[in-house]
């Protein structure tokens, strides 16, 4: 009972948004309006420079598709991490996971609409910074997860209380005590904190290279694949790969000896496959 009560009370969650009409590189203007303008490239022109920068904006106003990044992506700080911080890298990560936080854009000269219309963007520098924080403190992780010093602590405990400041408590339907996080940006640092205190264990996909998460405990052999469909495409692959080692006359042997399969199986690959091929 009471560890049931426990576990409620750690759930964390947030439902977060997708524009299935993908993101775009727009030059907004920042004056004493705390909502940055968006602007056409002729607006941008006659801006002084230091009133401007780059952001990522939604393609369409329309509401997006809704996820949920802590269930379905249990490493997206190590995604997100990876990253090159271009603009055209950031604008691909964004269409799969979404904006980093709730900030609005005012598009309304951006857009030519009447009245006004905003949508969730940040700037490139935002961006950029939380890609190379992220890319700092795994590879401090890499480098002391065995035995952190005080100092490596002590840097985890500041960044982390600044990055998961967004995070609020929530009293749910049953009384119990959620966390919630109000922007990708915290869920993606609480991740992060999941890892370094044990939480989760991660492993990447070999087909999707996405994050997964297992446990540790439970499982023996390390599982090299996130999902099903995954495991299913690498072997269609496998066999696909024997087949044109076939065709251009490589032995079975070397085949089964480069797929670290066993000769029978390669064998029956080929075979079956030669009714499809030419
Ligand atoms: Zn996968």
């Amino acid at each position: 009972m009471r560890s049931k009560k426990q576990a409620g009370s750690s759930v964390v969650n947030l439902t977060w948004e997708v524009h299935p009409s993908g993101y775009s590189w727009v030059w907004a203007a920042v004056r004493d309006n705390p909502i940055p303008v968006a602007l056409r490239d002729d607006d941008a022109e006659q801006q002084p420079p230091k009133t401007l920068r780059r952001v990522l904006i939604p393609n369409s106003p329309a509401n997006g598709r809704p996820y949920e990044p802590l269930k379905e992506y249990p490493g997206l700080h190590r995604t997100l991490s990876a990253v090159k911080p271009s603009e055209a890298e950031i604008a691909d990560f964004a269409a799969r996971f979404g904006p980093l936080t709730r900030t609005h854009i005012d598009t309304t000269r951006f857009t030519d609409l009447k009245g006004l219309e905003s949508r969730p963007g940040d700037s490139l520098s935002e961006w950029q910074v939380e890609i190379e924080n992220l890319r700092n403190l795994i590879s401090l992780w890499e480098t002391h997860r065995r035995k952190p010093t005080r100092e490596v602590t002590e840097e985890f405990r500041k960044v982390l209380n600044l990055r998961l400041e967004d995070i609020r408590l929530v009293v749910g339907p049953d009384l119990d005590v959620e966390l919630e996080p109000r922007s990708l940006r915290s869920a993606i640092w609480f991740q992060f904190w999941r890892e370094i205190r044990g939480q989760v264990d991660l492993l990447r996909c070999v087909e999707c290279h996405e994050w997964f998460k297992y446990n540790r405990q439970s499982i023996k052999t390390e599982r090299r694949f996130c999902s099903q469909a995954c495991r299913s495409k690498a072997y269609r692959r496998r066999q696909e790969k024997a087949r044109s080692l076939h065709r251009r006359g490589v032995p079975i042997s070397q085949i089964a000896k480069r797929l670290r399969s066993k000769l029978p199986i390669v064998t029956d690959w080929i075979t079956r496959g030669d009714g499809s091929t030419d």
